[in-house]
């Protein structure tokens, strides 16, 4: 059926979200219609309209990072149903592509494949939804392959967290690097995201994880999450020579949370000779280089890009909000703050002040 929902509309660059009404239509065969119960807030949806990034596709419905319930089915979905509880997710799981078929990657070719259906619209104008998901609106018209179903009994304002958050960072360690027990990892970068990687590296049995933020006040916080060793840079005069040192040669892992180009470097430069793996999880600003010395390429280690942690977003994702269940993420630590749509602008103050602070909107 179609109906009217709320929802916080980008309507230019450098200009608030609007909270507006707009019309949504029925979901149509193979798409689901799903009623939010939650949604967060994250970085990339900020820089949709912050001017960090050359977006220029407005109007346009941000939000990425939902949990809700099915609501309707259009014909021919058979994986979810009315009632279900489900994560929207930004990469599709169609389970039928080359990329879906293998077990190394989670970027199914469909996410790279335009999808020209507008579900949403202001006034009759199309507007666009980010990651074909748009989940600061109350009601989202998505793709089956681009529902995840969970179980019932969790918290969708925590878990909704996974969608993006935490399938960026536990996925990270889990997923793209499969930390191996009784390894050494360096994370370095703290905030939201860096511990979902410890929880990750945690969880996969890493014996030792050494966490490196400029940010004192998340040696305490880190250190529950499971950092064994902090690392202040700000007092060490050679991060990488210091690392080697206390790891007898190198970390097993690194992982860059940050986005930083000198990040990067130091990530790969940290890493044991013969197998040491750097992840790469932040984004330098894309006018960056970044540069290695060949040798350390050379000398065996790895350099591993992580895509929303490599999660399969239907079949995997699943396994997160057991270990959620079981208690082992920090997610209810880091969701700081619960908010209505209407303090959304708000809400992105505040994760501008710190990316440590997780906001999540309560439908
Ligand atoms: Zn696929
Ligand atoms: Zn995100």
């Amino acid at each position: 059926m179609a109906m009217k929902v709320r929802a916080a509309v980008a309507h230019r660059q450098k200009v608030p979200l609007t909270i507006e009404t707009l019309d949504l239509d029925g979901p149509r065969a193979g798409e689901v219609l799903v009623e939010l119960k939650a949604s967060g807030l994250c970085h990339s949806d900020l820089s949709l309209f912050d001017g960090s990034r050359d977006w220029t596709d407005y109007p346009l419905l941000p939000g990425h990072e939902g949990a809700g319930v099915v609501l309707e089915c259009g014909a021919g979905v058979t994986s979810v149903k009315p009632g279900d509880h489900v994560i929207p997710v930004a990469i599709p799981e169609c389970g039928e592509c080359p990329a879906c078929r293998s077990t190394v990657t989670n970027l199914c070719d469909h996410y790279f494949q335009p999808w020209p259906r507008r579900p949403f619209s202001l006034d009759g104008r199309p507007v666009r939804a980010f990651c074909e998901l748009g989940t600061f609106a109350s009601h989202i018209v998505v793709r089956e392959t681009q529902v995840c179903r969970i179980r019932k009994d969790v918290p969708l304002e925590t878990v909704c967290c996974l969608a993006c958050a935490g399938a960026t960072g536990i996925g990270a360690a889990a997923y793209t690097a499969r930390v191996a027990p009784g390894t050494t990892v360096v994370v370095f970068g703290l905030g939201g995201i860096g511990t979902n990687v410890v929880d990750g590296a945690r969880i996969c049995g890493a014996a030792r994880i050494i966490g490196v933020d400029t940010n004192t006040a998340r040696e305490a916080s880190s250190r529950l999450a499971g950092v064994t060793d902090f690392i202040n840079p700000r007092q060490v005069d050679d991060v990488v020579g210091h690392i080697r040192e206390i790891t007898g040669g190198g970390a097993d892992y690194s992982f860059e949370c940050v986005g930083s180009a000198e990040l990067w470097r130091q990530a790969v430069e940290c890493t044991r000779i013969g197998w040491g793996m750097a992840v790469m999880v932040g984004v330098p600003p894309s006018v960056e280089t970044v540069a290695f010395r060949p040798r350390s390429i050379l000398e065996g280690r790895r350099i591993m890009g992580s895509y929303l942690g490599n999660v399969k977003t239907r079949t995997e994702l699943p396994q997160l909000v057991e270990w959620f269940v079981e208690g082992k993420l920090s997610l209810d630590q880091l969701v700081t703050h619960r908010i209505s749509l209407d303090q959304i602008n708000s809400g992105f103050d505040l994760l501008k002040q710190g990316s440590a602070l997780r906001s999540v909107i309560v439908y």
